[in-house]
């Protein structure tokens, strides 16, 4: 055993009682390189964070140069620095006028605890009303509008005044009221098992939200960055948010996040008391050279349209025998099979194809299927093929 395996099982703290256990070597494109002398495909993107595979040479050398000039100079907020100004101008130039001002952070989580205290102050108001089976992050804030008790129960209390209501079930917009603050959401759940909301029911929470003065916070941490066919998932559904948080792809494979919203909102962050919700690291200028990289090559290039062939090529291939189902849109997919048990034999079977396939949070019988967009076509058609092998192989 390796001292880095043996100080891995022994100091860093587990998450579970298997963990998969990569020794990695190196990183690079669409594959994770083990010390062992293996190669991976990497068909989960770090979790929906590698969209432009690893390593990407415009991020490397944008990390280079930032490297050379500064790294931490001051608190969020305080000092004018360049990586910082430049991707939040370049960020909001793609977006709605009223998405015009940027708070960076330094992960999802930590955009959605912004946003929620965002809505309360701007509101007055504190009741939140999120979805089940929604994942927001595992911070206390991001915790409390999670709807999925066995994650939550452990660590109760938690926020009061989180209403929880069905995803995709018009009864529930009636918790929508007055005394609401914001309903926070994913427009295309992604933990819950990639679960896309329908359209005109997200477009019925806008009007709601609209009638009641509530604040939308599109959660759009593991759908944005063209993940799902286009740049924000709220371009295909056609509903704005009034808070849009976002980080994993945001990045370029640095820890960066963001909440988005009009400079009337965020005036609220100014006053009684100045500086009442500030970051040592958030908006680092390290993870903003390369966020800003990251956005400009993904602009340059019609990934909509390839996350867009991803899917088309997946659901020409990954279909019968013990597939209920393929759910999601583009790049954001999720495999639903019979039963867990199949689940975890296929997964296995294609690990030791060197494929990584992995769950979601909260289900244990579908698979992710989220690779870099930069995979070439071709190649993924072989692997959903190695895929379906292995799903015929187990079924039975
Ligand atoms: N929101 C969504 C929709 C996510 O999928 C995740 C992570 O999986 C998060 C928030 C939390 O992001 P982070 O792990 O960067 O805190």
């Amino acid at each position: 055993m390796s001292n880095d395996l043996q100080s891995f099982y022994r100091h860093i703290a587990q998450t579970s009682d298997g963990p998969m256990g990569l020794e990695i070597d190196r990183a690079e494109e669409c594959f994770l390189y083990t010390t062992d002398g293996k190669r991976y495909v990497d068909l989960i993107s770090g979790i929906a964070v590698s969209s432009l595979g690893h390593r990407h040479p415009a991020v490397i050398d944008a990390i280079k140069k930032q490297v050379d000039k500064h790294l931490h100079v001051m608190v969020y907020g305080e000092f004018i620095q360049s990586p910082q100004s430049r991707l939040a101008k370049l960020l909001c130039d793609q977006l709605p006028e009223k998405l015009d001002r940027v708070y960076f952070v330094n992960s999802g989580t930590e955009a959605n605890e912004g946003a929620i205290k965002l809505a309360k102050k701007y509101t007055g108001r504190h009741k939140l009303v999120a979805f089940h089976n929604s994942y927001h992050g595992d911070t206390h804030g991001s915790l409390s509008v999670t709807g999925r008790n066995i994650y939550r129960d452990p660590y109760e209390p938690l926020l009061p005044g989180v209403h929880f209501i069905d995803f995709n079930d018009a009864a529930g917009l009636k918790e929508i009221d007055d005394s609401t603050a914001a309903v926070i959401m994913e427009p295309i759940q992604g933990e819950g098992g990639i679960i896309p909301a329908e359209k005109n029911w997200l477009k019925a929470i806008r009007k709601r939200c609209d009638e009641t003065g509530t604040l939308l916070i599109f959660d759009e941490i593991q759908t944005g960055f063209f993940r799902t066919g286009s740049l924000f998932a709220y371009q295909y559904y056609d509903v704005i948010p009034d808070i849009l948080c976002l980080a994993k792809a945001m990045g370029g494979g640095m820890p960066i996040g963001a909440f988005v919203s009009s400079s009337e909102i965020f005036e609220v962050f100014k006053y009684e008391p100045p500086l009442n919700h500030v970051t040592t690291f958030g908006g680092h200028p390290v993870s903003c050279a390369a966020a800003h990289a990251n956005l400009r090559v993904l602009l340059s290039q019609d990934f909509a349209e390839k996350a867009l062939a991803i899917e088309k090529t997946a659901r020409r291939i990954l279909k019968g025998h013990g597939i209920v189902e393929l759910r999601g849109r583009g790049a954001m997919l999720g495999l639903q099979l019979m039963n867990a048990d199949l689940t975890a034999k296929v997964v296995k079977d294609c690990f030791s194809k060197g494929i990584i396939l992995g769950w979601t949070l909260h289900s244990n019988s579908l698979i992710r299927i989220a690779p870099p967009l930069i995979i070439e076509l071709e190649h993924l058609q072989e692997i959903f093929q190695r895929i379906m092998e292995a799903v015929i192989k187990h079924v039975n």
